[in-house]
């Protein structure tokens, strides 16, 4: 085989699909392969790129800019903001788990660029606040939730503001290996094919496309469900609520500011529904979670419908038959609504996902794999780049004595490649351990890490592991970022 430097590398489905073209010509098929032709691709050339523009690529990208590295945010959709504004309820966490740990102080334990994005969305009516929780707070004592349209404006205008080259509607389709490094990523946009060249490169497409192009070992765990949620609309939330609460089924409530007006209800859901034995049965065959967020009167921001597939997110496949049985469970999950829940009787869908969102799709293996243990014992490292207070299982799993855990450096630097760091949910294999790391809020402080130590080797022309450590300290502490 030929040596894989200095060539393009893509992912393991489609290097076969290369292999087996070996014997044809190119712009000749054969009966299983067509061969493409050799293209010139225009070079643009930058400090630092940044793929996937969602909840932890903005961030890193804004954190990159703002060092002064002139730098690219590539984003396949036509907007910014990724699962934030697609799948997740409420931002997970700002804070410390404090309310399940009596005599332990309330601190919020992130800060920099996420509590940036959540003060210029309150400025406009784009967020609750960090709303505490009146009920089920040894879940999390918080509740941030944020308005999914204003969210993609606030997000695009600061990488307007930082800088930042923001090429959406564009793919992340290859990368461009030399020896350890990697020297540019194969973009395709309807201006064509590109070669984007950079001397630090993040990734954060989820999914973790860039890194499996380049080589980096990978597997695909496929251990959750997929969903597509949607934004409902013409609901009566108070009445609603009121239903939930004569039923003994609200398990959750937060209250904070909503269409302007503070002390409204936020955030409200039933985990073991028993509304009636129609509505369950319904509710579980669509995979119907109840837990919903808003910032808008008369609005619930998401309603998430579940679905385990057989195989990875990332077969196309079964990700086409997925869309289309997720597009099923939305409208049945609207006619359950309608016919049994008051409040609900003349509810619409306002809003879908354009594609089914994952929980997990590629695992890239990196230098450090941050454990369970590490988590719950509440553990700090010599390297840490921000920490972390929240855990998706709580009550039954929580950051020891309601403290945090550090995020080291080494978990963000893939193994085998010189200059390229991940940040999101492609990190830590262990399911537990990822049930804490994958929330949105920490996604977010590994983009600000992320970002951050890209444009400083990228300043000094080092890979990322001759980064010294101290100045990517000094420089988070001094953009906000919060250190025990
Ligand atoms: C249904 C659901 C509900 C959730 N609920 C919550 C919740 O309530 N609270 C919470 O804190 N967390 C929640 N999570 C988890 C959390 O939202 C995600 O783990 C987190 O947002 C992932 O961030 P990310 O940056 O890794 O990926 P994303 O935010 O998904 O960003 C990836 C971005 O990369 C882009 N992209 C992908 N591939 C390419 C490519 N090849 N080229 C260019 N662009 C590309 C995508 O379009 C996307 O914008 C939920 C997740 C899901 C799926």
């Amino acid at each position: 085989m030929k040596s894989r430097s200095r060539d393009y590398a893509i992912s393991r489905r489609g290097f076969a699909l290369g292999l087996g073209a070996v014997a044809a010509r190119a712009g000749q098929p054969t009966a299983d392969y067509y061969q493409e032709a050799a293209r010139r691709l225009p070079v643009r050339r930058f400090d630092v790129a940044v793929a996937g523009g969602g909840t932890a690529g903005v961030v890193a990208a804004i954190a990159a800019a703002r060092q002064g590295a002139k730098t690219v945010l590539i984003e396949n959709k036509g907007y910014t903001g990724g699962t934030v504004v697609e799948g997740g309820t409420a931002l997970h966490s700002f804070f410390n788990l404090w309310k399940a740990f009596p005599g332990v102080p309330k601190r919020q334990v992130v800060k920099g660029i996420p509590q940036e994005i959540v003060e210029r969305l309150m400025r406009i009516g784009g967020c609750t606040g960090h709303a505490e929780m009146l009920s089920h707070y040894d879940y999390d004592s918080v509740c941030t939730a944020i308005d999914t349209e204003l969210y993609k404006l606030v997000t695009m205008e600061m990488l307007h503001e930082a800088g930042v080259t923001v090429w959406v509607n564009t793919f992340v389709a290859g990368a461009i290996r030399e020896g350890g490094r990697i020297a540019g990523m194969i973009t395709e946009s309807r201006s064509g094919r590109e070669a984007i060249y950079a001397k630090a490169f993040v990734d954060c497409t989820g999914y973790g496309d860039l890194a499996a192009h380049a080589g980096a070992k990978f597997t695909e765990p496929n251990d959750y469900s997929v969903a597509n949620s949607i934004g409902v609309a013409n609901v009566d939330i108070e009445r609603m609520c009121e239903f939930l609460k004569s039923r003994n089924t609200l398990t959750q409530l937060a209250r904070g500011r909503r269409s302007g007006k503070d002390d409204q209800i936020v955030r409200f859901g039933g985990e073991s529904v028993t509304l009636s034995e129609e509505f369950n049965a319904g509710a579980r065959q669509i995979g119907l979670s109840m837990i919903t967020t808003t910032t808008q009167d008369q609005y619930l921001m998401f309603l998430k419908l579940n679905l385990k597939m057989p195989v990875s997110p990332t077969s196309r496949d079964a990700v086409a038959e997925a869309e289309l049985e997720l597009r099923k469970r939305q409208f049945k999950a609207i006619e359950l609504l309608r016919r049994h829940v008051p409040g609900c009787e003349r509810a619409f869908i306002a809003r879908t996902s354009p594609s089914l969102n994952i929980r997990r799709g590629r695992l890239i293996v990196c230098d450090y794999d941050i454990t369970l243990d590490d988590i719950l014992q509440a553990r700090h490292f010599d390297d840490d780049v921000f920490v972390y207070g929240f855990h998706d299982s709580a009550p039954r799993l929580k950051v020891g004595g309601g403290g945090t855990y550090g995020i080291p450096y080494r978990a963000l630097l893939p193994a085998g490649i010189e200059n390229l760091l991940v940040a999101g949910m492609m990190i830590t294999s262990n399911h537990d351990a990822h049930m804490s790391t994958r929330n949105t809020v920490s996604c977010m402080g590994q983009g600000q890490a992320a970002g951050t130590a890209a444009a400083l080797c990228a300043a000094r022309n080092c890979g990322t592991r001759e980064l010294p450590y101290s100045l990517l300290r000094r420089t988070l502490e001094k953009d906000n970022v919060y250190f025990e």
